[in-house]
């Protein structure tokens, strides 16, 4: 490729500012779809004079969203930079949320791996695919925390814990960026979001107002974005929400104060679809100019898809309303990034369409998709019936049998016509099943299609029921007030059960459901959206040619109404377990306060036993760390990979504290028989916290080490923290 520019350096890039016209500098700011790119670009678009666009604004715009193939990355930046009188690239952004073609397991999904590998990796082969496609940055990771699985987005989060989730955050940034983004054109720029606390809309309903004390955002909802920043992310997304009042897209304390003072981002801002203009309709400003002002003053440097800044923000400066130097600082920072990227010397970056053709769903990169989703598959019950053996005659029926629909939301790349469907991966295990021809419905399956599955079930030694979830029930603006299957697979359960008792759920969905109604199964086997090769990953599960090592890491509900419930709840002042009778126990009439299956819980066809949890002395220091030990058996049969769980309690705080918190895992690889004594270390900065003053330390007193399978079943020892001070 012409190498057409040179590199850059800080005072090169002023000058270029400076050589900016007030206009070109506002452009600069705008996002606009590759459609206004193409030919007949307002058939696509609309006119752009409703936007408020003129030509001008669209050869000056300076980023780009959407762009699908470098044929049309190359085409676009070539006209771009054809009419850019600076010679200024554009910069191509998507979502490259879960993989760009060869479609990975959900994020939930991979958060339930336990493995920071398998999100480097996935990240950076989505960023190979999404590279040599000619894109520059994603807009991802999603680091957002949660706790309702009403909320359709929970699929894109790593879950409930923010320390999982940072850990997961960094291994994601580090998979998509690499080491040298610069010269590394097989990477992309890391944008994490949504900036901030976006998982916690009230009730679950998507864009719903967020409500917390400043004291828990720093606490539970900040770690996982810091985590990422600190892991080396480019660009920052802001959230639909409001925090403690304000839009955060207008939030001048959380990205001048808290971002940019606090955490040290110098990269870039970007809003996120619309939110700039959103600050209307939450009713802070009266208008769109006001909205320009406020994002502006917060400092969100790229307004994406409205045009709040190009009709404005001149106007404003000429007022004196906002200075120029917010304008200069944003462009700067956006030229910065073009540069980090290596666009001046190289527009086109890693486009290359020979390369497209070889990498972009590649044998390597199936197979790797493969491993993935094997190791994001969740075992929730087995009471003797897995895995499958290959003398058994299995029937596989149920809406998600024979379904491709199995990418989940944010895989517009994807093609569900390459997925690899349960039966198809389910014929590479055996040659013994049996399935339908018949087209069964998720919502309403004709009695046809019952009548045979009926039949099939009875006729077979096992069953495997495939349930679900369809893509479009999960994702962005997909909420559900009920988060069980839907009745017909509901009732489906109960028809086969009557046909044949051993029977295997296995589950394609977004988020934790609400399981009751298929308690009768006696295995259940959580797939979530696994992607292209989820059948071949899901039936190598069922064979056991894998044994499952995943665990949840967002708790199920055993009723939709106890949602959110998540592990790491604050103590309260009448605690669940402390009254024997239960009597003045703050619960529910009708179910527990627990979790169906908590968060950390997955299970394996080894047999994992806990013994031994010892810890070398009962006080530690902050000099001073506290080594300890736990010794765990695999008593089965068959070599797996167990995920030692280690929390912390901490008895008596400054602020009611959580009852328990994740601090440490160690994935075990442990032969048939084999014992390994799992070391560990705490050292102060896992006991520190949130205090009144918003900042983290410790404090001397008691702690409970509990160290276990998931986060309810665990061993425990008493040690103490004794400060100087
Ligand atoms: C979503 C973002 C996404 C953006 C661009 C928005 O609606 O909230 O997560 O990155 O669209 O597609």
């Amino acid at each position: 490729m012409k190498v057409i520019g040179e590199k850059m350096n800080k005072t090169n890039l002023t000058n270029l500012v400076d050589q900016m016209t007030l206009t070109e500098k506002v452009d600069q700011l705008l996002q606009l779809a590759a459609a206004f790119y193409s030919d007949k670009a307002e058939e696509k678009t609309g006119p752009m004079s409703d936007l408020g666009l003129n030509e001008d604004n669209i050869n000056n715009a300076g980023t780009t969203l959407g762009i699908s193939g470098a044929k049309e990355a190359i085409r676009v930046q070539k006209t771009y930079m054809e009419k850019n009188r600076l010679n200024i690239p554009t910069l191509l952004m998507a979502d490259i949320v879960h993989g760009f073609r060869t479609i990975f397991p959900i994020p939930l999904a991979l958060g339930s791996s336990w493995d920071l590998s398998v999100a480097e990796k996935m990240a950076e082969i989505s960023a190979k695919e999404a590279a040599v496609s000619g894109l520059h940055v994603t807009f991802s990771p999603m680091v957002d925390l949660v706790r309702d699985p009403r909320w359709g987005r929970v699929m894109e989060s790593t879950g409930e814990d923010s320390f999982l989730n940072s850990r997961f955050a960094a291994a994601f940034v580090k998979g998509y960026q690499g080491d040298d983004l610069a010269n590394d054109f097989s990477r992309v720029a890391a944008c994490v979001k949504h900036f901030a606390a976006y998982g916690a809309a009230i009730g679950g309903r998507d864009y719903n107002t967020v409500n917390m004390s400043e004291r828990q955002l720093r606490e539970s909802y900040l770690p996982g974005y810091k985590a990422a920043l600190d892991a080396g992310a480019k660009l920052v997304m802001t959230s639909f929400n409001v925090v403690d009042g304000i839009p955060a897209t207008g939030n001048e304390w959380l990205f001048r104060d808290v971002l940019r003072d606090e955490f040290g981002f110098d990269g870039v801002v970007i809003s996120d679809w619309g939110a700039v203009k959103e600050i209307v309709a939450h009713g802070v400003v009266a208008d769109e100019k006001g909205a320009a002002e406020l994002a502006i003053k917060a400092g969100v440097d790229i307004e994406m898809m409205t045009t709040c800044y190009s009709r404005y923000l001149a106007e404003l400066i000429a007022e004196g309303r906002v200075a120029e130097s917010l304008l200069d600082e944003a462009v700067l920072r956006i030229l910065q990034l073009k540069n980090e990227l290596g666009l001046f010397e190289n527009p086109y970056r890693g486009a290359d369409e020979w390369l497209e053709a070889e990498l972009i769903l590649s044998d390597e990169h199936r197979q790797i998709a493969e491993e993935i989703a094997a190791k994001s598959i969740v075992l929730l019950k087995n009471e003797q019936i897995l895995p499958l053996k290959r003398s058994e005659k299995v029937a596989i029926i149920g809406p998600a049998a024979q379904t491709q629909d199995i990418l989940g939301a944010w895989s517009w790349q994807g093609k569900q016509s390459e997925a690899i469907s349960l039966v198809t991966g389910a014929r590479r295990m055996s040659d013994n099943i049996v399935v339908g021809q018949e087209v069964f419905d998720y919502f309403e399956p004709s009695q046809a299609a019952i009548n045979e599955a009926l039949a099939l079930a009875k006729s077979a030694d096992k069953v495997v029921l495939a349930l679900g979830e369809q893509e479009w029930m999960s994702g962005e603006a997909a909420s559900r007030s009920d988060i069980t299957l839907p009745e017909a697979q509901l009732d489906l359960v109960n028809l086969v059960l009557a046909q044949n008792e051993q029977v295997v759920v296995t589950l394609y969905n977004g988020r934790p459901l609400d399981l009751r109604g298929i308690d009768g199964a006696k295995a259940i086997v959580e797939a979530w959206f696994p992607g292209t090769e989820g059948g071949s990953a899901l039936a190598k599960i069922l064979w056991g040619d894998y044994n499952p090592s995943a665990r949840l890491s967002m708790s199920f509900p055993e009723s939709v109404g106890q949602v959110p419930v998540y592990y790491n709840c604050d103590n309260t002042g009448r605690p669940y377990e402390s009254d024997p009778d239960e009597k003045y126990v703050s619960k529910y009439l009708d179910v527990s306060n627990y979790a169906k299956y908590p968060f950390g819980f997955g299970l394996s066809y080894s047999q994992f036993d806990y013994e031994s949890l010892i810890l070398e002395d009962q006080v530690m220091t902050e000099d001073r760390n506290l080594r300890g030990s736990v010794t765990v058996t695999n008593q089965s049969d068959v070599a797996g990979v167990e995920t030692v769980q280690l929390y912390i309690c901490d008895k008596v705080g400054q602020v009611t504290r959580p009852v328990k918190e994740l601090k440490g895992f160690y994935r075990v690889a442990l032969a048939a028989k084999a014992s390994q004594v799992v070391a560990f270390e705490i050292d102060e900065s896992m006991l520190q916290y949130v205090h009144t003053n918003q900042k983290m330390s410790s404090d001397s007193g008691e702690f409970e080490l509990l160290v276990g399978p998931n986060s309810r079943d665990l061993l425990k020892v008493t040690f103490a923290l004794k400060k100087n001070r």
